[in-house]
């Protein structure tokens, strides 16, 4: 026998197949032979690849979350800011310029804020 050890099943037409692998051992774990797909330290390797990655995807995934909402409480910590200081113009009554200016201001950061909720 030439052939990969390993039995491989499909399903197909709502029936269970199963059919031994046509490629050639090339690889001999203990006293089974393996072929380069099935080789069991191979599928070890790429899974372990693959964890690694999906890993990763998820690690920059939350950084890049955690960020946003970083950015979300600044903004947010800006607009309180910025509010206080416009109700203290408020009850003062004076500097309408400065009043505008803050104004101004808030509704900048407010649309940097939705800006950046999209
Ligand atoms: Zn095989």
């Amino acid at each position: 026998m030439n052939q990969c050890i390993e039995r491989i099943v499909t399903f197909r037409e709502l029936a269970h197949h199963e059919h031994q692998c046509p490629r050639t051992k090339t690889v001999r774990r203990g006293d089974k032979w393996y072929c380069w797909q099935h080789d069991p330290v191979a599928r070890l390797g790429r899974r372990a690849v693959a964890h690694t990655r999906a890993e990763a995807e998820a690690t920059e995934m939350s950084n890049a979350a955690a960020l946003r909402q970083l950015k979300l409480s600044e903004f947010d910590n800006l607009v309180r800011v910025a509010k206080d200081a416009l109700e203290a113009l408020l009850l003062t009554g004076y500097y309408p310029a400065a009043r505008a200016h803050l104004k101004a201001v808030l509704d900048d950061i407010a649309a940097r804020r939705a800006k950046l909720k999209e």
